[in-house]
Parts: structure tokens; C-alpha cells; sequence
């Protein structure tokens, strides 16, 4: 098993992860709040789009360069590590610049020139799968960043597309294992785009947490109803103040859990 470290912070390893923040970044001061609340709260790495991939040409689109200053801004004063989508070739040394993790969404998932170039740079790179990506087409992807040298990579599973109205998206938490075991990346669940409702992100989080996932990623916003993107998934501050507190109770079960099968492997092999 592989995994991807950003300064101190190890994604794949013993701990697991809790990336938070806006779908977007719509300003300074939600930036900043946002960031705080979520560092306060045990989240070790922020996400937030400056060019926003959305289903519509006429809605909000992003703050672009603007957005990346912000984040460079609440990063350096709570300490988050920072996530955040590049969509184009011509955006990435920019964004290079503000940023500590480069985010490839589900709609780039099939732009090879996107990754190849991201490949040859020695950023860590969080990589969506698609909406209709088997996950064979989601590995070979990966396979086009790593490739070109640039190992530090992670994947994402953020639901795939179905027959069902009632979630945005299926969650396909089967993947995490397959994934984990036939590449051995650290593996990303996001609970946010992956069901399109926040009343069940807690739940859905913690079955990612017992299939394996390395870390968990989920959308954040002072006033959902007011977000300019994504509000049905995002949760409110209390909400995600009581996800990490089932997150951190869970994670101490599994460590614990890991520990014992780590002492009987021990005592087993001392036999
Ligand atoms: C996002 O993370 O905000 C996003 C647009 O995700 P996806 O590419 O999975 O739709
Ligand atoms: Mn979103």
C-alpha cells in the first residue's frame, strides 16, 4: 500500500482523513469561516473550487484566480493543506502555485492530455472517478498520471450515475476495497456528490470509513440553503460538528480493531 504525504500530513496510513469545505469558494470571509470551523472541528485538509465544473453554463462558475488567493489565504493562517480542481491545461501552473493537492473531477476523469501534463508534476493528485467510469477505466485513468512519474496519487470514488431518483448519484462503496487492493493508492470516499443529500452524508460516511476508505470528503457551508453550488449535499456547521464526532469514535474503533488482528498476527508468527 502506497501513500501520499503533504508536509506532515499522511493520507493512506494509520490515520484517516477528514477533507472539508464549500463546493465552492464564493468569498473571503466564507472562505475563512468555513476554514476555521472545520480545522476546530479536526479536519486536516480544506477543499474549495475557484473553476467550477457545473452542469450549467448560466450558473455560478467560480471565482477563478481570486478564488486560489483565498484558499492560499485560509491555508496559511489555520494550517489546512488545500484541494482544488484544475479543468484546464492552461489553469495548472497557476493553480500549482496556490495549492497543495490538485483535484481532477469526475468530468476530467477522461481528459488524457489534463493527465498526462499533471503527471509529469510532482503534486498530489486527487483523482474522480467518473459518473459512467467502470472501475477498470477509473485504474487505467490513474495510470495515465502515474505513468508520467507523478506517483503521488489518490483516488476518489463520488458516485456513479443510475436509475434512481432519489440520490444524485450511487454510492459505490464496493469499490472501495477493489480499488485499495488491485492499486494500492490511498482511496477517497465523497459522500457529498456521491448521494446529493446531506441527510444521509453521516451514515454513508461511516460505511466508508468500514470499507476501507483512507479519507473521507465532504461539502461545508455556513448556510447551505444560500450556497451557490451544491447546497442539497452540503452540511451546516452543527451537522458536520456531529459527523466528526461519529467520525472520530469510528476511527479509534478501527485503530483499535487493527491493533488486536496486528497483536494476534505478532503472536502468531512468534509461535
Ligand atoms: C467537486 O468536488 O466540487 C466536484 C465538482 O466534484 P465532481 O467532479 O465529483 O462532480
Ligand atoms: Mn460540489
Amino acid at each position: 500500500m502506497s501513500t501520499v504525504q503533504i508536509g506532515d500530513l499522511v493520507i493512506g496510513g494509520r490515520e484517516k482523513v477528514m477533507i472539508a469545505g464549500p463546493c465552492s469558494i464564493e468569498g473571503r470571509d466564507q472562505l475563512l469561516q468555513i476554514a476555521r470551523e472545520v480545522k476546530a472541528q479536526g479536519a486536516q485538509m480544506l477543499r474549495g473550487g475557484a473553476y467550477k465544473p457545473r452542469t450549467s453554463p448560466h450558473s455560478f462558475q467560480g471565482l477563478g484566480p481570486q478564488g486560489l488567493v483565498y484558499l492560499k489565504e485560509a491555508a496559511d493562517e489555520t494550517g489546512l493543506v488545500t484541494v482544488t480542481e484544475v479543468m484546464e491545461l492552461e489553469e495548472l501552473d497557476l493553480i500549482m502555485k496556490y495549492t497543495d493537492v490538485l483535484q481532477v473531477g469526475a468530468r476530467n476523469m477522461y481528459n488524457y492530455p489534463l493527465l498526462k501534463r499533471i503527471g509529469k508534476t510532482n503534486k498530489p493528485v486527487l483523482m474522480k472517478r467518473s459518473f459512467m467510469a467502470t472501475i477498470e477505466e477509473f485504474l487505467l485513468a490513474s495510470e495515465y498520471i502515474l505513468k508520467e512519474g507523478n506517483t503521488n496519487v489518490m483516488l476518489c470514488e463520488r458516485g456513479i450515475r443510475s436509475f434512481d431518483t432519489m440520490t444524485r448519484n450511487i454510492l459505490d462503496l464496493s469499490c472501495v476495497p477493489i480499488l485499495k487492493k488491485m492499486s494500492g493508492l490511498p482511496v477517497v470516499v465523497d459522500p457529498s456528490h456521491g448521494t446529493g443529500r446531506s441527510d444521509i452524508i453521516i451514515p454513508m460516511t461511516l460505511a466508508a470509513l468500514m470499507a476501507g476508505a483512507d479519507a473521507v470528503m465532504v461539502e461545508v457551508h455556513p448556510n447551505p440553503k444560500k450556497a451557490l453550488s451544491d447546497g442539497l449535499q452540503t452540511l451546516e456547521f452543527s451537522h458536520f460538528r456531529e459527523l466528526m464526532g461519529q467520525f472520530d469514535s469510528l476511527c479509534d474503533y478501527i485503530k483499535a480493531q487493527q491493533d488486536a488482528q496486528d497483536n494476534k498476527n505478532l503472536r502468531g508468527a512468534a509461535s
